[in-house]
């Protein structure tokens, strides 16, 4: 496994892990990544390396303060918004049009519908950590 930094075209960077170079230029070609903040799907390697000080040490403490940070965010929301599974767009679109309470909810969705919402100007989050795919 080999790790990558990444970076989308709204320059949000993030890693990926692939089993070879070969095999993340096939997923980049086949538009199967995504960004986890915009969702969107112009992804390339960054030139950049991240700056990062102090180590191994601290970065595996960022790490684990990060994975704290979505584990606490994940909890939140399963205990206070309305699971709505498949639904989730339909009803996020209900939501911001007025039709439907006004109210948390998750659910399921892909990359591309994520994006949709996002283009409609709803708010909407990727929750990391469990997704069903990554398409
Ligand atoms: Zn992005």
């Amino acid at each position: 496994m080999i790790r990558y930094d990444l970076v989308c075209d709204r320059e949000h960077h993030f890693e990926g892990w692939f089993r070879d170079s070969a095999a993340f230029e096939a997923q980049c070609a086949a538009g199967q990544l995504s960004c986890p903040e915009c969702a969107s799907t112009a992804v390339r390697k960054s030139l950049m390396a991240p700056s990062i000080g102090g180590g191994p040490k601290a970065e595996a403490r960022r790490a684990a303060a990060m994975r704290a940070k979505i584990e606490a965010m994940r909890t939140h929301v399963e205990e206070n918004f309305d699971y709505v599974g498949e639904d989730f767009t339909d009803e996020a679109r209900k939501i911001h049009a007025g039709g439907s309470d006004e109210r948390g909810i998750y659910g399921e969705a892909s990359a591309r519908e994520v994006k949709g919402l996002l283009d409609d100007g709803i708010p909407v989050m990727p929750l990391p950590g469990r997704r069903k795919s990554d398409a």
